[in-house]
Order: structure tokens, then sequence, then C-alpha cells
């Protein structure tokens, strides 16, 4: 099923991003992850895609919908060739795969320039065009920031380039991780005024620890409001600080869906609990159904 037919809905919905794992001493953690979230019946998932890894998204996208009867989307990036790119929106096509999250990637040396495999393929955008421009049926989700993405000069560009994505085919954006929900509500309105009609999912990161939040922060340019900032640098260890990191997650959340988004979207990390503790929160205070 098409994810933004789900987003259509009025009830919201309720994803979870898996990372494929990158070696085997990732996978038991991982599995164990997704059983746990199943069980909190997601309205659909998502897999990323690292090009040393590809394979491994594609097998999981699979495996996630036969066994758990779950919609996952594959992640693709731009790290291959127009021709390989083909090929593996084919095999995604023959497996049943139904939508693609079409995305330029991340650099594979973190703090490195992003080198495309293919000139025609540099950004998210030409990656969604070039899916449209096969006629592929795929539904197409695209990411946008809240806030200024660490390579761009301003929020001004980075909106011109969200805007080109969905002239380009994308039927939905999910947002990077934000913590002030001020960003995403200000994007909403000013893509609702330019006439972007497409749903804007938010995507959510419960804080998981210091380390994690600093690398966090590095990639996506988000910031931390001072407040929540204040009581990460006064907890004592991890665990208080991934108990901020929930409550704040959860104080996000009930707003959000108090103004009727069309789902939340959760950055797992590949960690069951952070999710799950957020969601019993907001069912308790049934601000979502059971
Ligand atoms: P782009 O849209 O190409 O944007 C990158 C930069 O280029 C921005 O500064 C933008 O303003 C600018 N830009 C865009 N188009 C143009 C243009 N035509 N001309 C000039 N400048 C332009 N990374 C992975 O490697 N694997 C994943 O699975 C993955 N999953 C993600 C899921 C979500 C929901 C999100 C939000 C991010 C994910 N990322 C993933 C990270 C993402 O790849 C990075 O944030 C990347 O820097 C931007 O991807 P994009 O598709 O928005 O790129």
């Amino acid at each position: 099923m098409r994810i933004a037919d789900m987003l259509a809905r009025s009830k919201p919905s309720v994803s979870f991003e898996f990372m494929a794992p990158r070696d085997e001493s990732e996978v038991e953690t991982l599995e164990r992850t997704i059983a746990a979230l199943a069980g909190h019946a997601p309205d659909w998932v998502s897999v990323t895609y690292r090009v040393r890894t590809g394979e491994k998204t594609l097998e999981l996208v699979t495996r996630i919908k036969r066994h758990y009867h779950i919609e996952a989307m594959a992640h693709l990036t731009c790290a291959n060739t127009a021709d390989r790119t083909r090929q593996i929106l084919n095999w995604m096509e023959r497996e049943g795969v139904a939508n693609v999250l079409a995305l330029r990637g991340d650099a594979p040396t973190a703090g490195e320039p992003f080198i495309p495999a293919d000139p025609q393929l540099a950004h998210g955008s030409d990656l969604i065009a070039l899916v449209r421009r096969s006629g592929y049926r795929f539904g197409i989700g695209a990411a946008c920031s809240t806030e200024k993405h660490p390579e761009s000069p301003d929020v001004e560009h980075e909106f011109r380039y969200m805007r080109l994505k969905v002239e380009s085919g994308a039927d939905f954006l999910i947002t990077q991780l934000f913590f002030d929900n001020k960003h995403y509500f200000d994007l909403v309105a000013r893509a609702r005024e330019a006439g972007i009609k497409v749903p804007i999912v938010p995507g959510l990161m419960p804080v998981p620890s210091r380390r994690s939040l600093a690398v966090m922060t590095a990639m996506s340019g988000a910031t931390v409001p001072a407040g929540l900032q204040a009581a990460i640098d006064a907890a004592p260890n991890d665990d208080a600080i991934r108990a901020v990191g929930v409550r704040h997650c959860i104080s996000q959340c009930a707003e959000l869906l108090e103004a009727r988004v069309p789902g939340l979207h959760f950055y797992t990390f590949n960690r069951a609990r952070a999710p799950m503790e957020i969601l019993a929160a907001l069912r308790g205070q049934q601000l979502l159904a059971s």
C-alpha cells in the first residue's frame, strides 16, 4: 500500500525507521527491536540504505513485509550509477516493494563531501525524477529539513530544493529530526502558503545519549533548545539522559498530535525501549488509539 494513502487518513500514522545492519554483530539487536516494535502495530516502517549494505536493506524490507505484514519502505540514495539504480528499482518492483524514500544520502565518511556515483544523480530531487520518469509505480517519499541543512547557506536554499523534490514527484516528505516543534510548524505553514500540499511527516529522535546527540546534531543541523540542553547537562549518566530524551519527545509528540500531524516517524537507531515508552505514554493520555 502507498504510504501517502495512509497519511491521508484522519488517524495519524505511527512509523519507525530501522537501520540496515552494517555487520553480523548488529543483526541480533535489530531482529529483537523489529519484533518488539512490530507488536506495537506500526502503520509502516522504513529501512535505511548504505551503499555497502544495500542488499541488506532490500532483504530486510521484503522480510518485514512478508513476515510481519507491515508496509516497509526501502530508502535509496544517489550512491549508485543511474543504471545500477534502475536495476535496484526493478528488483524492488519484482519483490512487491511499494514505497521508496529517495535521498541523496550521507557521505560514507562523516565530514567529507558527498561524491555522486553518477553526475545525473547528485541530489534527492534527481533520484525522485529518475524514479518518476522511468515509469515505476512506487509511492515516493523524500527528506526535508525543518532547520538549516549543514551544507546549506540558509533555510531559503533548503526550502527551494524541498519544493523541487515535490515538483519532481515526491508524494510525501519526512523531516530531519528536530527538538523544537516551532521549526516544524513554521516549515508546514510556509509550505502550505507556497502551495505545497503533500503530507509532511515529523521525524522524531528521543535523545539516546550525549554522544549520539552530538553526532546527530552535527549531521542533521538540528538545534537543541536551551531547556532540553540544560536538562541533559544536569543528567548524571546516560540512563538519566535517555529518560530526559523520552520525556521531551513525549511532550513534542503530544503537541504535534494536537496539531493533527499526518503521522509520527521515529528514528529508532534500532532500539525499541524509547519508542515503546513514548507510545505507551501517548496512548495513556488518549492522544493515540491503542
Ligand atoms: P538533497 O536534497 O540532495 O540535499 C542535500 C543538500 O543539497 C542540501 O543542502 C540541499 O539544500 C542541497 N540541494 C538539494 N538539491 C539541490 C540542487 N538541485 N542543487 C543544489 N543544491 C541542492 N542517508 C543515507 O545515507 N541513507 C539513508 O537511508 C538515509 N535516510 C534518511 C531518512 C530521512 C527521513 C532523512 C531526513 C535523512 C536520511 N538520510 C539518509 C540522510 C540524508 O541523506 C542526508 O540528510 C543528506 O544530507 C540529504 O539528503 P537529501 O535527500 O535531502 O539531499
